[in-house]
């Protein structure tokens, strides 16, 4: 599979285990905080991802059940299913669009994630389904701390990645079909809702949503979209999104809601 440049798995097997090693016992004596799905990767096993884990491939049948009432997800896992497809298809990673694989190829867009991602070129081939022959080169343990990191590293990607065109356009596609949810603000009448990060440092906070037309900023009503990191997505995503399609940005919100005793107002003190 094409590849750019820079991140070849390194020869040094014994290197690369004593690193993983170290990075191994820093993970799991620092906090858990890299996000943390459930990892029901059903990735067809024919395609020997250096990463793939006979525990992490779970029942179909059990997750279709849960998944059933806020996802369509299990239906469309085939055999062609990419890494990117089947994570952004997870639920709870709906403010997640598909990055293009050419632009994660491209090294210049990379700059500087190296240093913040351990495992990275692990993670990096991870997500761009780059086959290895180094399957017997990790534990289980490590290839669930390099799934980690593969989240993270795509979570840096695609912060980035939403503020060029063609990221604006795939968010666009979401949002004309109000994939990131709605307001709950009653005087906003149902206003489709733009992610947002409040923080542009990993684990500061989670991701939010924030209302066009009420200007603020709301706590997303499923579960698992809120342990979505919000430097995923970042603190310019929705203002830059709204000067580039200014035609999509709703009139000020003007109502709003007025408390009233026995149908007299209540008196400011
Ligand atoms: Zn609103």
């Amino acid at each position: 599979m094409p590849r750019g440049g820079g991140s070849s798995i390194p020869v040094d097997r014994k290197g690369v285990n004593e690193t993983l090693d170290k990075l191994m016992e820093r993970s799991s004596a620092g906090s858990k905080t890299i996000i943390g799905h459930d990892n029901n990767y059903t990735h067809n096993t024919t395609r020997s991802s250096p990463f793939d884990n006979k525990d992490l491939q779970r029942d179909s049948a059990e997750e279709s059940e849960t998944d059933s009432q806020e996802s369509d997800v299990s239906g469309s896992e085939g055999e062609d299913t990419s890494w990117i497809s089947w994570f952004c298809s997870l639920r709870g990673n709906e403010f997640f669009c598909e990055v293009d694989e050419d632009y994660i190829q491209d090294d210049f867009n990379l700059c500087g994630l190296s240093s913040q991602i351990p495992y990275y070129d692990y993670a990096l081939d991870l997500i761009l389904d780059v086959e290895s022959s180094n399957n017997d080169l990790f534990t289980e343990e490590q290839n669930e701390l390099v799934e980690s990191a593969a989240e993270m590293l795509y979570g840096l990607i695609h912060v980035r990645y939403i503020l060029t065109t063609k990221g604006l356009a795939a968010m666009l596609e979401k949002y004309k079909n109000a994939e990131f949810g709605r307001c709950p603000r009653v005087h906003c009448c149902g206003q489709p809702c733009l992610p947002v990060g409040q923080s542009d440092v990993p684990r500061q906070s989670t991701a939010k949503i924030y209302c066009p037309k009420c200007e603020d900023l709301y706590t997303p009503r499923s579960r698992s979209q809120e342990s979505v990191d919000g430097a995923y997505i970042g603190t310019t995503f929705p203002h830059l999104f709204l000067m580039t399609y200014g035609h999509l940005k709703p009139q000020k919100a003007s109502q709003s809601y007025v408390p009233r005793v026995f149908g007299f107002k209540v008196h400011k003190i």
